[in-house]
């Protein structure tokens, strides 16, 4: 099979592009030197489009989502190259002002652990028309919170508007998160593992939630280990491995046919062959050649030396990119693939609730 096109072609047309994130590099310091947690990261997000960043624990997603909007904490954490366009404007370049400004208005965050973004002295309601308040004046500020909190699932949002976090179930502090993140209408949500803190009656419901959000208009990067939750959510995926995109398309083109050996490696712990996906990443990822060849059931010697392998087009499939040398020019990338079908994690459909 021979590779038609060097590498996949733009991800979105440049008038749908909301976000448009180029070469990004992100050092992170520790007790035992400098870690590049985030290594040449390139993806674009168009306007009511869902991107699903997937990868086991410690993979480089919250650190790259994180670099986006400066709110890693600097040190540790340097974001030391590459772009970050936002609807045409340059966030790496933008001063603390500028990127408070677009958080609170234009990008909002959704961490997994709601008690991060929720003060134990102030009730919900307080908090949430806080972040409303900025747009309405404060009687219609409390109606809109209400609302909001009706929106997102709480029950009896009149009245518990005023209780405080502490007498919120976990999966409720999630839902009154995700509402504050929803009070300025934001254009892109970048929802760090959303639904990982909740039951799955909740999860059930939150996926609904931001399924309805692109319906909206509204664009969301989602972070996730949960293939079950990407399957559900995601126009297009892109699979991370020590701080790089391994592999990336479609859904439905990733799910049939997943081509990198780390991607069919994360897949199988939905085929029960393992449980991958859970797992917290390597810590010796190799610096140099392909960050997987350490685990790869593929690898040859071209794998050792020099970068990470470029992004190169699946067949004649210009969307779908593997960071893999058997798809390179001149190769035949048959015995990888060979594997895709065993590989198939979870069928999208069905999974609508
Ligand atoms: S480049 Fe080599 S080590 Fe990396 S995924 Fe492909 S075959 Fe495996």
């Amino acid at each position: 099979m021979s590779t038609r096109h060097p590498s996949p072609g733009p991800e979105q047309a440049e008038s749908n592009r909301l976000l448009s994130v180029n070469d990004l590099r992100t050092d992170i310091r520790t007790d035992q030197g400098t870690i590049r947690a985030v290594d040449g990261v390139s993806f674009e997000v168009g306007r009511g489009e869902t991107v699903c960043l997937v990868g086991e624990s410690g993979s480089g997603k919250s650190v790259t989502c994180r670099s986006l909007t400066g709110i890693l904490p600097e040190p540790p954490a340097d974001v030391v190259g590459g772009s970050v366009e936002f609807d045409g404007q340059s966030l790496l370049e933008a001063d603390d002002e500028q990127l408070r400004r677009i958080r609170g208005d234009r990008i909002a965050h959704v961490f997994q652990s709601p008690q991060s973004a929720l003060d134990p002295v102030y009730t919900i309601g307080d908090q949430l028309v806080e972040a409303i308040t900025i747009h309405n004046t404060a009687s219609a500020a409390r109606e809109r919170a209400i609302n909001l909190l009706r929106r997102v699932g709480i029950p009896r949002a009149d009245s518990r508007i005023d209780d405080y976090p502490h007498e919120f179930s976990g999966g409720m502090c999630q839902r009154a998160a995700i509402a504050i993140a929803l009070a300025s209408d934001p254009e892109l949500l970048i929802a760090d593992e959303p639904t990982t803190a909740v039951d799955v009656t909740v999860q059930a419901r939150l996926i609904e939630l931001l399924r309805g959000l692109t319906d909206d208009g509204t664009s969301v990067l989602l972070i996730t280990h949960d293939l079950r939750v990407a399957a559900a959510l995601a126009d297009r995926l892109l699979v991370m491995y020590g701080g790089t995109i391994v592999e990336r398309g479609p859904l439905e083109e990733l799910f049939d046919r997943p081509a990198h050996p780390y991607t069919q490696a994360l897949f199988e712990s939905y085929t029960g062959c393992s449980s991958r996906g859970d797992r917290t990443a390597r810590r010796d990822v190799p610096t140099a050649g392909c960050r997987f060849r350490a685990e790869c059931r593929h690898a040859v010697d071209t794998c050792v030396g020099g970068e990470q392998p470029p992004s190169y087009a699946v067949g004649d499939r210009e969307t779908h990119g593997v960071s893999c040398v058997h798809y390179g020019p001149d190769r035949d990338p048959t015995p990888v693939l060979a594997d895709a079908a065993a590989a198939r994690p979870v069928s999208t459909e069905g999974d609508d609730d």
